[in-house]
């Protein structure tokens, strides 16, 4: 008799299961807007050519592969948190961001977690907005926290519900965590205005809100990496303490090489360096030290003049080939198929995703009629339409929300 006999079989995950569905799919139509990565036009995976020039650089150099510090490569923990913060940024200038490398966007909210349970408290309340990334609240579940949802998104506008978001964050708990999509939410593709980012700010002020960022698409948002990320600095440079997870999954394409940070604005250097302690005492024990390869590729695709160009370029590109997608599709459903809905809401969410308001029921129709895969909640990747499909897509959106 097995000790692990009693173990029960687990729920698939939601987004693994819509790949493994569309594989088995073998119709010739068949399309994945269940996919979480970019696509070029062709519907393929895109490794950018900056990424490939600074893999060739560094091969050159014919580095050993000895264990990096506990808190990660040094030169790419400056300028990730530069590329983030802004080259001007007064806490950088006062280093006083207290920052560790992590695996990916995932590894920084795990380790935020860690440093929240830890330093806040057990008990503690992550506010998350509603929706988020499922995956948040799975990660500050598991560190023992207490995720609660913020009013986030309107069904009826299709966008953001600032009345209610703000509502929800000046009645919390003082000194709960308050997680913000920096750019580009997912699941929605609604952001807030800068104007709502600084009414946001007064709240979180106001009731001593401790905001967690989380920046997983710098650049790839709105194809100008100052631009996604004026939020966080207008937190940063109105001296909120914040915490920030950043990822470079989406934005250098680097997904499976893991590379990301997590980092803690402090009041002071002195503090800094506490908070660093902390860090490394929390991350030995979980994994000693992260992966080198990635961070490597990252710091000189940030450090060198040239590739950080190309890299700008090409992030700009993958950028410009969602928002045209999006403004294609939006065209189709209404030009062409006529439909009587309103699909405004399509060019004005940004990023990755797009929340359709298509129902579930019509999610279903679309899977068994049209060979069209998406989550139920009606998000669809806009990475998974091309010039080449956009047309069937819309023509098969228009049919089932008729
Ligand atoms: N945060 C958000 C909002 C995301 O959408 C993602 C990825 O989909 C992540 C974080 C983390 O991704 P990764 O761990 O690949 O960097």
């Amino acid at each position: 008799n097995s000790i692990w006999a009693n173990i029960k079989m687990g729920p698939p995950d939601p987004i693994l299961g819509i790949n493994e569905a569309f594989k088995k799919d073998s119709h010739p139509l068949k399309v994945n807007l269940g996919v979480g990565a970019f696509r070029d036009d062709n519907g393929k995976p895109k490794v950018l050519d900056c990424v490939r020039k600074a893999e060739k650089i560094i091969s050159e150099k014919n580095l050993d592969k000895e264990y990096i510090p506990i808190v990660g490569l040094p030169q790419f923990n400056s300028e990730a948190l530069k590329l983030a913060y802004g080259e001007n940024s007064s806490a950088l200038k006062e280093d006083r961001v207290a920052v560790t490398q992590t695996l990916s966007g995932t590894g920084a909210l795990r380790i935020g977690g860690a440093f929240i349970e830890r330093f806040l408290g057990k008990d503690t309340t992550v506010y998350v907005p509603g929706p988020t990334w499922g995956n948040h609240i799975s990660v500050f579940k598991d560190c023992g926290l207490q995720p609660k949802e913020y009013r986030y998104y309107d069904k009826k506008t299709n966008g953001l519900d600032i009345a209610g978001l703000l509502e929800d964050l000046s009645s919390a708990k003082p000194g709960s965590v308050a997680l913000l999509h920096g750019c580009a939410h997912n699941p929605t593709g609604v952001d807030p205005t800068f104007e709502q980012w600084k009414q946001i700010l007064e709240v979180c002020k106001k009731n001593s809100i401790i905001p967690f960022f989380d920046v997983a698409y710098q650049g790839f948002a709105s194809g100008d990496t100052n631009f996604d990320a004026q939020s966080l600095r207008l937190f940063v440079d109105s001296g909120v303490s914040i915490m920030l997870s950043q990822s470079f999954a989406k934005n250098m394409g680097l997904y499976g090489e893991r590379v990301g940070t997590f980092s803690v604005v402090c009041a002071s250097s002195e503090e800094k360096d506490r908070v660093l302690s902390q860090f490394k005492i929390l991350i030995r024990p979980i994994y000693s030290s992260p992966p080198v390869n990635g961070a490597r590729i990252a710091a000189e695709v940030l450090s060198n003049p040239e590739l950080n160009k190309l890299w700008l370029t090409e992030v700009k590109g993958m950028a410009d080939r969602i928002i045209s997608m999006r403004s294609l599709l939006r065209k189709h459903l209404e030009e062409d198929c006529k439909s009587s809905l309103s699909w405004k809401h399509i060019t004005d969410q940004i990023g990755m995703f797009c929340f359709t308001g298509i129902s579930p029921e019509a999610v279903d129709r679309l899977k068994d009629e049209f060979h069209i895969y998406l989550t139920r909640n009606g998000r669809i990747s806009m990475a998974g339409i091309t010039t080449k499909n956009v047309r069937y897509v819309a023509e098969s959106f228009h049919e089932v929300t008729k």
